[in-house]
């Protein structure tokens, strides 16, 4: 097992003053605000970062607009070779960089490497699709015209990104943004920013290798201050922002008012649907999976469980009998399948939804503790609610699983499940067509992310990404969400010597 020392080492990350290593020019000068990184698994202080100041952002802004213009010409093809050097590098450093994002987040490892693992992914990904980043061609109602369409790039892409997914959610954004010809301008979490210097010193390494200015993909560290001047910032024509739906509001009426782009990945507060035709075994290992992996701190994490009235008991009852044996701890234990939350106040929040929904009626079934001694451990807690209950309206970021009771057909369980307002993820578990249908049409669930037989979290990266309603309607990583990240440009090419005007109109002098 190799300390957090050595692992910083390995990605070469200075533990005095990790800022400095990313060979980041603003990082190199001034007096600024220091912030040390405690790691949730054990409270112990993994390292200092000094956070940016607003001049800082200026100097970033400028050597991202700068690396633009020699960014955007590079041929896409010849973007998608440097975004391939990249998945490369990060192939070689998946293990530190997995361990690193387990030290500091608190996920465990497993999900710590398959974080980088997605990393690796997206790059594939963004590789094949530098050369597929196609526009229609449309035929023209006038004679001898040609009319089509192309796709260029916007220019500088802010990213904010969340604690959860430290870096998994950049690389969607970074990797996918690089091949459209965009630069980058990263604020990671100011709760996460080790991980984040790591992939800079990594990404750094291949624009130096490849004479490419670092302005293609900049890091700010820093808190929401930051987040708001990019938000504000009109030089930022697109701002894809990450977190909370509190924070996504700001984020999209800073944007909307000066009407920039912002792709928007807010909060969810997923269900499950359990009918009375579900493989019972398979729902259950993904209820699990889905309400207490990662401790319950993924957007898609399963919060909502509604449950056939004919299948309740069995479901509760083996359900209430598995919680007890989890294994929570280190999630850096082979064994441990629940590691902590991100910090104190995760724990406080946690504690105070189960006494709010307790008050509103809930019935606690299992677990609630806060576990005594070093680091942020919670045993995952089942509660049998209603949906209306506020605390079941809310997304608390932690694992509370509320079970709710639904009689007669499946409309009756999809009504309870659009019934809130973030629209992320649903599943439902069944084997029966129709129920399944149901779900899935028009009428069906209103998530961005529909699955049956399939829990609600752990998206593969093909897929668009993101989720309806307060969760905010932006769309990242696979399919064709890559056209967020570019402006379509329609043209229209006459090579005739008349000049035929459109819809017939005459306009002769
Ligand atoms: P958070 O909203 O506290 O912070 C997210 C980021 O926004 C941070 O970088 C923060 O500094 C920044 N920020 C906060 N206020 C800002 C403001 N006014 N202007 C600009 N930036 C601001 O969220 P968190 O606690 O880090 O993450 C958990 C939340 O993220 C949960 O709600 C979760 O559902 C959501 N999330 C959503 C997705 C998705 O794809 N839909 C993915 C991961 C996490």
């Amino acid at each position: 097992q190799s300390s957090i020392q050595e692992i910083l080492a390995q990605l070469g990350i200075k533990s005095e003053n990790p800022a400095y290593s990313t060979g980041v020019e603003w990082a190199k000068i001034g007096n600024r605000t220091q912030k040390t990184i405690y790691s949730p698994i054990d409270d112990e202080p993994i390292a200092s970062v000094e956070l940016a100041t607003p001049q800082d952002y200026e100097m970033i802004i400028q050597k991202a607009q700068e690396a633009f213009k020699i960014w955007q010409k590079i041929p896409a093809p010849k973007r998608g070779e440097i975004v391939r050097q990249i998945g490369d590098k990060l192939r070689a450093y998946k293990e530190p960089l997995g361990k690193l994002v387990t030290y500091e987040m608190g996920k465990i490892l497993q999900e710590g490497l398959g974080e980088v693992q997605e990393m690796i992914d997206i790059c594939d990904f963004a590789v094949g699709l530098s050369r597929q980043l196609y526009g229609l061609t449309m035929h023209s109602e006038r004679p001898m015209h040609r009319m089509y369409e192309q796709w260029h790039p916007l220019g500088v892409v802010g990213i904010i990104s969340a604690f959860n997914f430290p870096v998994a959610v950049w690389s969607w954004n970074a990797m996918i943004a690089a091949v459209c010809g965009d630069v980058c301008v990263w604020k990671p979490s100011e709760k996460t920013p080790l991980t984040a210097i790591a992939c800079q010193n990594i990404i750094a390494d291949v624009l130096r290798a490849n004479h490419l200015p670092e302005g293609v993909f900049s890091l700010i560290l820093g808190d929401a201050s930051i987040g708001e001047l990019m938000s504000n910032d009109r030089r930022v024509p697109l701002v894809s922002a990450t977190g909370s739906t509190r924070m996504g509001k700001k984020v999209g009426e800073a944007v909307a008012k000066r009407l920039g782009k912002s792709i928007l990945e807010l909060g969810g507060n997923n269900a499950i649907i359990i009918t009375e035709n579900a493989n019972l075994e398979m729902a259950i290992r993904a209820v699990l999976f889905g309400a207490v992996g990662t401790a319950g701190q993924r957007c898609t994490t399963t919060r909502r469980l509604i449950v056939h009235e004919k299948v309740y008991e069995e479901i509760k009852n083996r359900l209430v009998k598995i919680y007890p044996n989890l294994p929570i701890g280190n999630p850096l234990d082979s064994k441990t399948l629940v590691g902590p939350l991100i910090d104190k106040d995760a724990v406080r929040n946690f504690q105070n939804a189960l006494q709010k929904v307790q008050a509103e009626g809930g019935k606690l079934l299992v677990g609630g503790e806060v576990i005594e001694g070093k680091g942020n451990y919670v045993k995952p807690a089942i509660v049998e609610a209603e949906n209306h209950y506020e605390m079941v309206q809310e997304e608390t970021f932690a694992p509370i699983l509320y079970l709710i009771k639904y009689q007669g057909n499946v409309e009756n369980a999809i009504a309870i499940q659009n019934d809130v307002k973030q629209g992320l993820s649903s599943a439902i578990f069944t084997t029966n067509l129709i129920e399944a249908e149901t779900f899935l049409s028009c009428a069906g669930s209103d998530c961005g992310i529909a699955n049956v037989n399939i829990g609600t979290s752990g998206a593969e990266i093909g897929g668009a990404f993101g989720g309806e309603k307060e969760t905010g309607g932006g769309r990242e990583s696979g399919s064709d969400a890559w056209k967020a990240y570019m402006r379509r440009q329609t043209n229209t090419i006459n090579y005739s010597t008349e000049l035929p005007l459109a819809q017939g109109i005459k306009f002769d002098f």
